[in-house]
């Protein structure tokens, strides 16, 4: 039902507020109605980044989620200042499964929670897709259609290994085996200080909070391969040039908020991105990019940052 992220580069902060940010996004999401509510967030112990993705979640309102999230905290390490933090947030309006604490997002792909997702929407196919990836060996632990998006996304990564995929890649390639209606936004332990959201048929828009005046007023929109037929037989590649070009950021200081409504947003920045359909949104090393998987002809070729009123 909603949708919250966060992510700030270069930023100290305690992890204190970093959770409180999270559960104060729910909180604006509140009104929308929710049966369950749940955050996600990494954590970079060393340059390596050896990180791993703590996620916390729970039936009932953002304040029992708040509680369990003080319980839980001095159960990480939390002791290294971090350069990047990154979390994502969710209210579950339960549409496939009933409300219980595993069936809260945000979901995984793994026990080693390798990725982790929070979805607004019904994926149609998630049957077909959940048999698959049955053959193929994958357990699943919840009655949702989301979680069969968290165990695709290992699944190709896995398939994946060799090339070492971009997490923007991925998410496309995922993406395209989807039906329905979907916001989604996704964090892993394999690319640490990332974030990766996209949309088909719900909303979601992006917040941009720096320090500096930004050097630009738009997004300018990549287009990406043809990654369709991933899962069956046929790969038809697009031959455009693929560039990849930091269009806002990387500054210092400065912070992405993505939410399923500007609610959630309007209180840290009236800087905003509504992503359009299709639009996947990236945040790497601090710099946002928007790519747009498919193409059609009177496509505009950027986003604007807009000023909310
Ligand atoms: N279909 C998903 C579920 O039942 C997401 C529902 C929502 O948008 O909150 O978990």
């Amino acid at each position: 039902c909603g949708i919250f992220a966060y992510l700030n580069y270069q930023i100290v902060a305690s992890r204190q507020e970093i959770l409180d940010k999270l559960v104060n996004g729910l909180k604006r999401l509140e009104y929308r109605g929710y049966d369950s509510a749940g955050i996600a967030f990494q954590e970079c112990f060393n340059e390596d980044c050896d990180c791993f993705i703590k996620i916390i979640k729970q039936t009932g309102k953002v304040a029992a989620l708040e509680q369990l999230v003080s319980e839980n905290k001095d159960s990480v390490d939390f002791s290294k200042e971090l350069d990047i933090h990154v979390g994502i947030a969710h209210t579950r309006w339960a549409t496939h499964g009933e409300p219980s604490p595993t069936n809260a997002h945000p979901h995984r792909s793994d026990p080693h929670n390798e990725f982790a997702i929070v979805h607004n929407g019904i994926i149609t196919n998630y049957k077909d897709i959940k048999s698959f990836l049955s053959q193929k060996g994958h357990k699943f632990e919840t009655e949702t259609d989301t979680e069969v998006v968290a165990k695709l996304l290992k699944h190709l990564f896995d398939a994946h290994k060799d090339q070492k995929i971009k997490f923007r890649e991925l998410v496309e390639l995922t993406v395209a085996q989807l039906e329905g209606a979907f916001a989604i936004a996704v964090i892993s332990k394999h690319y640490p200080g990332d974030i990766v959201a996209t949309r088909r048929g719900s909303p979601l828009l992006i917040g941009v909070k720096s320090k500096n005046k930004l050097s630009t007023d738009h997004i300018p929109v990549m287009f990406s391969k043809d990654h369709r037929g991933v899962l069956g037989a046929s790969t038809s590649r697009r031959t455009d040039e693929e560039t990849e070009y930091h269009s806002a950021g990387p500054e210092k200081e400065i912070e992405y908020f993505f939410a399923s409504d500007a609610s959630a947003i309007i209180e840290h920045t009236d800087q905003v991105i509504y992503l359009e359909e299709n639009d996947v949104a990236t945040v790497h090393e601090g710099s946002l990019n928007i790519h747009q998987a498919t193409r059609s002809l009177n496509e505009s070729t950027s986003r604007e940052i807009i000023t909310l009123k």
